[in-house]
């Protein structure tokens, strides 16, 4: 691989993809990868686990042929809320009364849907709700108030009229809906995300940080060793969002939702302060949803979205989302080179004048501190010094997180031995993964990886290297060094 093509690595924001039809080819994704794609996710909202399958089976011979190791996210349905079976839809108008109850109930009282009882598996809606309380259909696009709520029956009076096809989601905003926040939906997919060997799970409708620790329990139960994703999208999570910062692995601003369950209006400042917590406890953030939306179906973006994934990043986040316009877009690779272009111009003021880089020492990490003092002071020298490039001998990714989260302008190589690892840091501002074979002593070690630097045609002889290592390597000792280097 050449300079040129190793481009990847000076990649600093992360495009994740979401998988689907469009780019779910192993031809369609080494494209993908090509233009600037870093990561990609399964919606287990859609799909069943054999198409799931197919997408990872093809993600990884995709990284096998370019190279570039990418993390896979399995996201959870989660306790979403979705209307049952209604045929071709049904019209409802703006004043009429509506019922809602779960199919059962509807079957046992002879009810039919969809003569203006509309099913819901969900039997306890009629004890969560209150007169008053707002029922927001398909994201929003249709809403109903509760007039009555009794005997498992809620009545109520169409606010926002329109279609109402099967399955859409109803989304039930300040109200403590008491679904469990893992369902047995999730737990099934947890235990495949397990079996074929993804990196994250997103948490989807997380409360609170007992839902996250949850999900752990049910991970580690089951053998598995995947990182959490918290997706915030209610105004639950607003309140509890520091606890849940501090108990994720991640976080994703999942927008899509979060402007259901609060006004749109309040999105915006709310991204920037998910950032900016995300930003002061070291965790990695992904902004998400409508992003490119008009790239579904057009081959160019608005200047609306040129300016929100720029906003985005600007604001700090680790990486931007795409779901409809690539899971099933008419120009995925367009919308995915359109990304990168877009993060490129607004990484400018980071990489070109160094702007954007935080020396922060005292932020809220829970690395051990000598770990964060050596990511400190090595984002620090690389910045001063004009280093090409930050190595850093990893295993679990934590020492390259921490030096990404200072924003230097060298590209950071997080190089391990555990394949998980390479993969798993694809997600972080800046951060590639580098798999090494074999790891021997600190020196053996330090200088086989700048052999590999040059050889593989990333650097170039003469380059300088910051490194950081744990002291005996062979032991896997925690970073505890810091060293210059010229290739
Ligand atoms: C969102 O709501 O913004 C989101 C990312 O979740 P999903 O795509 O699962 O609806």
């Amino acid at each position: 691989m050449s300079i040129k093509q190793a481009r990847h690595l000076n990649y600093k924001t992360k495009i994740l993809c979401t998988m689907g039809p469009a780019i779910g080819t192993e031809d369609k994704l080494i494209e993908a990868l090509h233009v600037g794609a870093s990561a990609f996710r399964l919606n287990m909202s859609h799909s069943t686990h054999t198409t799931h399958e197919q997408y990872v089976k093809a993600i990884r011979n995709a990284e096998k042929k370019t190279g570039i190791y990418v993390p896979i996210i399995a996201d959870l349905q989660g306790p979403k809320l979705r209307v049952g079976e209604l045929g071709d839809g049904v019209m409802l108008m703006t004043g009429q009364q509506i019922f809602i109850a779960d199919p059962n109930v509807l079957k046992r009282k002879k009810l039919k849907a969809p003569d203006g009882y509309i099913p819901l598996e969900y039997p306890s809606l009629s004890r969560d709700v209150r007169k008053g309380d707002m029922l927001l259909f398909d994201d929003g696009l249709l809403s109903a108030q509760v007039m009555a709520a009794a005997n498992d029956i809620v009545k109520a009076v169409v606010i926002n009229g329109g279609l109402l096809k099967s399955r859409k989601g109803l989304n039930l905003p300040y109200i403590n809906v008491s679904v469990p926040s893992v369902t047995a939906k999730d737990k099934k997919d947890i235990l495949f995300a397990i079996k074929n060997g993804v990196e994250y799970i997103a948490v989807s409708f997380v409360r609170s940080a007992k839902d996250i620790h949850l999900v752990r329990k049910f991970i580690e139960a089951n053998g598995g060793d995947m990182r959490i994703i918290s997706k915030v999208e209610k105004p639950e999570a607003l309140t509890n969002i520091e606890e849940i910062v501090a108990a994720s692995d991640a976080v994703m601003v999942a927008r899509g939702d979060l402007g259901v369950e609060i006004p749109a209006a309040q999105v915006p400042l709310a991204q920037k302060h998910i950032i900016s917590l995300c930003n002061n406890y070291a965790k990695p953030v992904i902004t998400a949803t409508q992003m490119l939306e008009s790239m579904i179906k057009n081959p160019r973006p608005t200047r609306a979205e040129a300016s929100d994934i720029a906003n985005a990043v600007l604001d700090g986040t680790d990486a931007v989302m795409l779901s409809a316009e690539t899971s099933v877009g008419a120009y995925p690779i367009e919308a995915i080179s359109y990304m990168r272009m877009i993060c490129t111009e607004a990484e400018k003021p980071i990489v070109e004048d160094g702007k954007l880089f935080v020396r922060t020492m005292g932020i809220k990490v829970t690395a051990s501190q000598t770990t964060d003092s050596i990511a400190a002071a090595a984002a620090t020298i690389a910045e001063e010094q004009r280093i090409n490039c930050i190595a850093t001998l990893s295993y679990s990714g934590e020492t390259a997180h921490l030096i990404s989260n200072r924003r230097p302008r060298a590209p950071i190589l997080a190089v391990t031995s555990i394949i998980s690892t390479a993969r798993r840091v694809g997600l972080f501002w800046g951060v590639n993964g580098f798999l090494l074979d074999d790891v021997t002593t600190t020196d053996e070690t330090i200088e086989h990886i700048k052999k590999l630097l040059v050889g593989k045609g990333y650097f170039n002889k003469g380059d300088t290297v910051v490194f950081t290592i744990g002291r005996p390597a062979i032991a896997r000792s925690r970073t505890n060094m810091l060293s210059i280097e010229s290739l």
